[in-house]
């Protein structure tokens, strides 16, 4: 079925032709008729699916209909996690809106506030944010939702996972009973379900991959390794393999830190992206490796969300994650859209439980292949596939309010002519402190990387 078959408007059609798209993707097929139609939607969809156009093309054909939006109103509301979902879904917006008169615009946490308060003046009909950040601006009276008629939260079990959970309550507060609701979540936890309950009525369900299922097109392997030779192994597997544009995932910062050293001295360029490096160091070493100037781009969990690198060949996980829902979402950054991806674990003795806890969560057994040269003094044993956790009774998270205080200078693209700064650009003026949120907010689970990138 064709882009045109599923009713999107000839203005949207003409923006897909141009950037390339031939076929809807599943979740696409499933959502767009949807939401079309006004109904809320749920779906479990990872990143890669080609999930936000399967939002944001139908919601632009929606709001182009409507009426006009007024000053400081919104009109469609799209939540993510993380300043790079947000800037990346709204370029998407942006672009699939380009022959329409809509106006799209971005705001986030961790640049100056004032540009935002501006941009939102006229008014804005497709706005992404980071929750944080939109009630910063509603409580400075820069934004209004008595008109909003569309709520997106994207990443919904990633924005939980940061403790976002009280500020969506308090958005959902502020907003007016009758809308369409879409929720995207990549995993579907006992709290994202009651998160749900509340949020969607009567939804069309859509799920591409089965729950918690690792992207097929994605070929997993783990190397069994002692946890001393693993810096060795992943040379010689890059090496080796003369894999280029690799993504490769630790558990810390410092961890990836020492990796980028590491590495170097290899002889092999390496970057890396974490909650401590700033807005552009982030943006710049993400470029980099998108242009190929470099070959291995280390990442934290929590940077790499919001990475989108079409096709990204490899994926190396240095060690485990401790949540075993992170290696889901590590593992979506292969095999985008369809492409073949190769995702390789080096795995030491010390990480059998994580591994344990992955294998039971997919409801997979990853297969282990040896390094030659590399077989492990502490042998990993083979453990037989656990049956899946119950769902657990949803805990409630402490207050958490971002306070980062600041702003990017975008625009939207009918109104303004200059081009938006990406998170992290000169432009934006950040400092690597505005990383931060003022108060630290309070996760539920273990994270190495507190203040992340939201
Ligand atoms: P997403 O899951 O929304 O992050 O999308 C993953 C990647 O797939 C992005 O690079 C999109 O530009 C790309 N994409 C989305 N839809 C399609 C499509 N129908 N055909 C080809 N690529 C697509």
């Amino acid at each position: 079925m064709s882009f045109a078959e599923l009713g999107l408007s000839d203005h949207l059609l003409q923006a897909l032709s141009e950037k390339g798209y031939q076929v809807p993707t599943p979740i696409q097929l499933a959502a767009i008729p949807a939401v079309l139609e006004g109904r809320d939607v749920m779906a479990a969809a990872q990143t890669g699916t080609g999930k936000t156009a399967g939002f944001v093309l139908p919601m632009l054909q929606r709001l182009a209909q409507g009426p006009k939006v007024r000053a400081n109103s919104v009109r469609a509301l799209v939540l993510t996690p993380t300043r790079e979902l947000a800037a990346q879904v709204e370029d998407n917006a942006e672009y699939y809106g380009r022959h329409t008169q809509l106006t799209t615009e971005v705001v986030f946490g961790g640049v100056k506030i004032n540009p935002q308060m501006q941009r939102l003046r006229g008014g804005v009909d497709l706005l992404v944010a980071t929750p944080g950040r939109l009630l910063d601006l509603h409580s400075q009276n820069a934004v209004r939702f008595d008109q909003l008629e569309i709520l997106v939260l994207d990443e919904a079990d990633r924005m939980l996972d940061m403790g976002f959970i009280r500020d969506i309550r308090k958005i959902l507060k502020l907003l007016p009973q009758k809308r369409q609701n879409l929720l995207f979540s990549a995993t579907f936890s006992a709290e994202i379900k009651e998160l749900a309950k509340d949020l969607v009525h009567n939804p069309v369900e859509v799920s591409v991959s089965p729950e918690n299922a690792t992207a097929h097109t994605v070929e997993q392997w783990i190397i069994p390794v002692d946890k001393s030779a693993k810096t060795r192994a992943l040379i010689e597997v890059i090496k080796r393999n003369s894999w280029f544009q690799v993504l490769v995932f630790s558990r810390t910062k410092h961890g990836a830190n020492r990796l980028v050293a590491q590495l170097d001295k290899a002889g092999i360029k390496a970057a890396a992206i974490h909650g401590n490096k700033s807005q552009g160091a982030r943006t710049r070493a993400l470029q980099e490796f998108k242009d190929s100037d470099i070959q291995v781009l280390v990442a934290t969990d929590i940077a790499a969300r919001g990475i989108d690198i079409k096709e990204l060949p490899h994926v190396i996980n240095f060690d485990l994650p401790n949540i075993a829902e992170d290696y889901v979402h590590r593992i979506g950054r292969t095999g985008r859209a369809g492409s073949v991806g190769e995702a390789v674990s080096l795995v030491s003795l010390d990480e059998l439980d994580l591994l344990i806890e992955i294998e039971r969560l997919t409801q997979a057994k990853i297969e282990h292949r040896e390094l030659e040269g590399f077989a492990p003094n502490n042998p990993l044993p083979e453990v037989a596939l656990k049956a899946p956790r119950k769902p657990k009774k949803p805990k409630t998270t402490k207050p958490a309010t971002e306070s980062s205080k600041a702003n990017r200078t975008p625009t939207s693209k009918n109104s303004r002519p200059q081009r938006k700064p990406r998170p992290g650009s000169s432009a934006s003026s950040e400092k690597p402190s505005g990383d931060k949120p003022q108060n630290q907010r309070r996760r539920r689970r273990p994270k190495p990387e507190a203040n992340g990138n939201r």
